[in-house]
C-alpha cells in the first residue's frame, strides 16, 4: 500500500475535492483505494456519500486506539472505502497529547490493512497540527494541491518546512509526489505568472495535468458524490480521469491506452 497525505495548510484550496476525486478515479481504473478522512469538518466522508452525523465507529475511535480500522471503515459507491470522520475527530487532537508515540498513531493503525489497498488518499485538515504531522508520519509523499495566486507560494514555504522537520525526527521515507494546479484558470496572467515560479521552484513535481474550476467538480459533493459519477463526461471529471492516469504513470502502473 502507498500512502499519499493531501496537503496544504491553507483552508478552500481544493485539498478534500482532489483526496475524494483521486480516490474515485484510482478506483475507477482498478486500483484497492482507501480514502481516509483526517479533517474533523468530515467533508471527504460527506463527498463520498456517508452521513457523517450517523457514524457509530470514525477515525477518532481509531486513533484512541478504542477499535481498529477494519471496524470503522465504510464502502463508498464508488467502490473505495473510506475512514470517515465527523466533528469528535477535533478532540482526538487534544486526547492525543496524553498518548504516547502519539505522531504514530494513524501509521500504526494503517499497518493492519496494508495489504488490503493499493493506495490509501488521506485528507487533511486546513493546519500543521498533530493531526497533520499523523498524516505526514504515515504517508510516503505528500500531494500538494494549490490555487495560482499570489500568496500561493508564501503559504509553500510554511508547509515545506513542516515537511522538512517530519522527516528529520519522525519519516525519513516522506518526499514530495506531486504539486497540483487547481481551480485553475487560464485566462488569467497571475495564473501563468504564478504556475511559472511554483515550476522553478519544484521543477518536474508540478503535474502537468491542472486541474479547472469547475461547476460540476463544484457541486458533485452536494450530490455524495465523486465528479467522475456526477458527470463524467464533463471538464471536471475529464481532468480528474488525466490526473490520476499521470499520477499512476508516475509509479510505473500501465493502464490501456483508450479507457477514459
Ligand atoms: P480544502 O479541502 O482545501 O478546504 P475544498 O476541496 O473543500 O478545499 O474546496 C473548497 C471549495 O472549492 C469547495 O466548495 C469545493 O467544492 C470547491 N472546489 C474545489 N475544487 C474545485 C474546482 N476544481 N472547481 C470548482 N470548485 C472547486
Ligand atoms: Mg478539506
Amino acid at each position: 500500500m502507498k500512502v499519499f497525505a493531501i496537503a496544504n495548510q491553507k483552508g478552500g484550496v481544493g485539498k478534500t475535492s482532489i483526496a475524494v476525486n483521486l480516490t474515485a478515479t484510482l478506483a475507477h481504473y482498478g486500483q484497492r483505494a482507501l480514502l481516509i478522512d483526517l479533517d474533523p469538518q468530515g467533508n471527504a466522508t460527506t463527498g463520498s456519500g456517508i452521513d457523517k452525523n450517523g457514524l457509530e465507529k470514525s477515525l477518532y475511535g481509531v486513533l484512541l486506539g478504542e477499535y481498529d480500522v477494519v471496524s470503522a471503515r465504510v464502502r463508498a459507491q464508488g467502490n473505495y472505502d473510506v475512514l470517515p470522520a465527523n466533528r469528535e475527530l477535533a478532540g482526538a487532537e487534544i486526547e492525543m497529547i496524553q498518548i504516547e508515540r502519539r505522531e504514530y498513531r494513524l501509521k500504526e493503525a494503517l499497518a493492519s490493512v496494508d495489504a488490503d489497498y493499493d493506495y490509501a488518499l488521506i485528507d487533511c485538515p486546513p493546519a500543521l497540527n498533530m493531526l497533520t504531522v499523523n498524516a505526514l508520519t504515515a504517508a510516503d509523499a505528500v500531494i500538494i494541491p494549490m490555487q495560482c495566486e499570489y500568496y500561493a507560494l508564501e503559504g509553500l514555504s510554511d508547509l515545506v518546512g513542516t515537511l522538512r522537520k517530519v522527516k528529520a525526527n519522525l519519516n525519513p521515507k516522506i518526499e514530495i509526489e506531486a504539486l497540483v494546479r487547481t481551480m485553475y484558470d487560464p485566462r488569467s496572467s497571475l495564473t501563468t505568472q504564478v504556475s511559472d515560479e511554483i515550476k522553478s521552484h519544484f521543477g518536474d513535481k508540478v503535474f502537468d495535468t491542472v486541474i479547472p474550476r469547475n461547476i460540476r467538480i463544484a457541486e458533485a459533493p452536494s450530490f455524495g458524490k465523486p465528479v467522475i459519477m456526477h458527470d463524467p463526461t464533463s471538464r471536471g471529471a475529464l481532468a480528474h480521469f488525466a490526473f490520476a492516469r499521470e499520477l499512476l504513470g508516475r509509479q510505473g502502473v500501465a493502464l490501456p491506452e483508450v479507457s477514459v
